[in-house]
């Protein structure tokens, strides 16, 4: 009894004196002894009690393990909920699955030309946010819809975000269910019109997670891969199939069936593009060229193929 309210009082002793929680390494404290963790540290640089200079404690780090020490992760309220050990923060930091993520839509470099818009965007975004969380947000969506820009956006927002600023199209899968889609390809030729940014074409749900739908070309290849919004355990769950035909009034009867993984979607952020390529369905320019159909409503260097695709749960 003794025991566990000594424990009790030293774990109080080593909260956080910003944010009140357990202390997330590596732990600093300052001159007088206040305890700061490491993530309030980065933020304010010195002690938020007596302002004096802060330095990482080791008598404290040490403690924490001992007392095996747990506190919030920084994205809870981004969905990360589960306690973190308070000594591995940092590790957790660089591979939690609701970390911030980039939008797939990156600037174009054509846009970066009209810098002055640019700016005058962003500065515009600064002052009449007026710095509401909730109004930046809104301000962001605007700014990456407009100008396609690097900006991070967490990755429970990331769903509602394709859908309402890039109005990427939500799909429901249930089993059995497939979703048919035509795509158009731009073509320089007998290859393809590079357009070397990856996109996503749509997202689908199943069982209550969120799929990407990705693609990206060089002049030659068009890979096409498919993530999960969560981790590799639960990516391991899933595949995705896909048939690739000709438009049924095209009158040629191409079709191709093919099964991939899906890819944790943090994960895939990593990869290279001849890692990517090889999860992905590739759709050689030549394929297109031959299989490909025009539409009068779109000039005549798109190519048109039609896809059926769905997500199954692996037996
Ligand atoms: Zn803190
Ligand atoms: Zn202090
Ligand atoms: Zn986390
Ligand atoms: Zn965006």
């Amino acid at each position: 009894m003794q025991n566990k309210k000594a424990r009790r009082k030293l774990r109080a002793a080593l909260d956080c004196t910003i944010c009140l929680d357990s202390p997330a390494s590596p732990i600093n404290r300052c001159q007088n002894g206040h305890i700061v963790c490491g993530i309030c540290a980065g933020k304010v640089g010195e002690c938020g009690v007596c302002k004096t200079k802060l330095q990482v404690s080791v008598m404290a780090e040490r403690l924490s393990r001992q007392l095996d020490l747990k506190c919030n992760c920084p994205y809870f309220e981004s969905g990360c909920v589960n306690p973190v050990a308070a000594a591995d923060v940092k590790d957790h930091l660089a591979k939690c699955y609701f970390r911030d993520v980039t939008c797939e839509f990156a600037m174009k470099q054509s846009d970066w030309e009209d810098v002055e818009t640019i700016l005058h965007a962003v500065v515009g975004l600064l002052i009449d946010t007026n710095h509401d969380p909730a109004k930046r947000r809104e301000a962001l969506d605007d700014y990456c819809g407009r100008y396609g820009g690097k900006i991070p956006i967490s990755l429970r927002d990331y769903p509602a975000h394709l859908r309402n600023v890039h109005q990427i199209e939500f799909h429901e899968i249930v089993d059995g269910k497939w979703i048919s889609m035509d795509y158009l390809t731009e073509m320089d030729g007998a290859r393809f019109e590079a357009s070397p940014t990856p996109h996503v074409n749509e997202v689908m749900q199943k069982n209550g997670h969120i799929f990407l739908f990705h693609s990206c070309n060089d002049a030659e290849l068009e890979r096409n891969w498919v993530t999960i919004l969560g981790d590799a355990k639960e990516a391991e769950k899933y595949a995705f199939q896909v048939e690739i035909s000709s438009l049924a009034n095209s009158g040629s009867n191409m079709e191709q069936s093919f099964t991939i993984p899906v890819l944790a979607y943090h994960d895939h952020t990593k990869l290279s593009m001849a890692e990517i390529t090889k999860n992905s369905v590739v759709i050689p320019a030549c394929h297109y060229a031959q299989f490909g159909i025009t539409m009068d409503s779109e000039p005549n260097n798109c190519l048109w193929l039609h896809f059926e695709f769905t997500i199954v749960e692996k037996p």
